[in-house]
């Protein structure tokens, strides 16, 4: 699966998979060590893949969905499942978006025109953007995740999950996301959560927040 598609598929077998990263381990680098980057994707996102599969494979037909469907309305999951699904798939959910917009430095580009034009609507400017989704990630107690989102109406939104909930499950469409969950940065930066957040700034994929930003506004249209 190509880290553009937001869509994760189980295949025949009924198992969801990892995504593809879209760069080697070490391109984020300096911002995100090399380390911290294999043990994210192949340790901790692995798992949470596994324990979904696990999971999934006493409802098999829910398989015929994807994770993201599935996160839409939880209580449409079994009972026995429903916290699994939350947490595994989840956990799937949001590193999968979280890996497709990060990049190299070299690489991170900028806003579309139809992307930043709503940003600046929203936010006023793109640095009172970034200002108030530092805070807000900085700001999330414990394990969770700092969101910019698209609701129902077409505006942006910036909102805060505690560990592996999405968005998804309230309505909105996440196009951009910072994991905060001590894992994605405590063995280069500890105790520093705010020094990670300002720094993954410098290495966001733009061009794949832009595209799923255009995914969420003409999928609201039809
Ligand atoms: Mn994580």
């Amino acid at each position: 699966m190509s880290t553009a598609t937001f869509n994760n598929v189980a295949n025949e077998k009924g198992e969801y998979s990892l995504p593809t990263l879209g760069f080697s381990y070490d391109a984020l680098e300096p911002v995100i060590d090399t380390q911290t980057v294999e043990i994210h994707y192949s340790k901790h996102h692995q798992t949470y893949v596994n324990n979904l599969n696990a999971a999934i494979a006493k409802h098999p037909e829910l398989a015929k969905q994807s994770i993201e469907e599935l996160l839409v309305d939880l209580n449409k999951v079994p009972d026995d499942i429903r916290t699994a699904v939350r947490n595994h798939g989840g956990g799937h959910a949001n590193h999968s978006l979280y890996w497709s917009v990060l990049t190299s430095k070299e690489k991170s580009g900028s806003p579309s025109k139809d992307l930043l034009t709503a940003i600046e609507k929203q936010y006023v400017s793109f640095d009172g953007f970034k200002d108030q989704l530092s805070k807000l990630s900085i700001g999330t107690f414990g394990s969770g995740w700092g969101w910019l989102t698209v609701k129902p109406n077409g505006e942006l939104c910036l909102e805060s999950t505690s560990n592996q909930d999405s968005p998804i499950s309230k309505g909105n469409t996440p196009i951009l996301v910072i994991d905060v969950w001590e894992h994605a940065y405590y063995l280069k930066y500890q105790n520093k959560r705010p020094d990670y957040v300002q720094a993954i700034f410098s290495i966001i994929n733009w061009e794949n927040v832009s595209l799923r930003y255009d995914q969420a506004i003409k999928s609201l249209k039809n």
